[in-house]
């Protein structure tokens, strides 16, 4: 398994989370913020051969 960062929505802080397989994606999950506990969703894609994530607030 190996992580990709990803930028906290509430407290835009940076911290890693466990990615998918490249082959699961895209896909989403819903993640607590490891800084603020925060929920939100978490979508990974592929770039190229590297799965990035995107985070998304839930109140948005
Ligand atoms: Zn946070």
């Amino acid at each position: 398994m190996f992580t990709v960062p990803v930028l906290c929505p509430t407290c835009f802080q940076e911290f890693e989370v466990p990615a998918p397989a490249p082959h699961e994606t895209p896909c989403d999950v819903d993640y607590d913020c490891e800084v603020c506990c925060r929920p939100m969703r978490i979508f990974f894609e592929l770039d190229g051969d590297e799965v990035v994530g995107s985070a998304r607030g839930l109140e948005d």
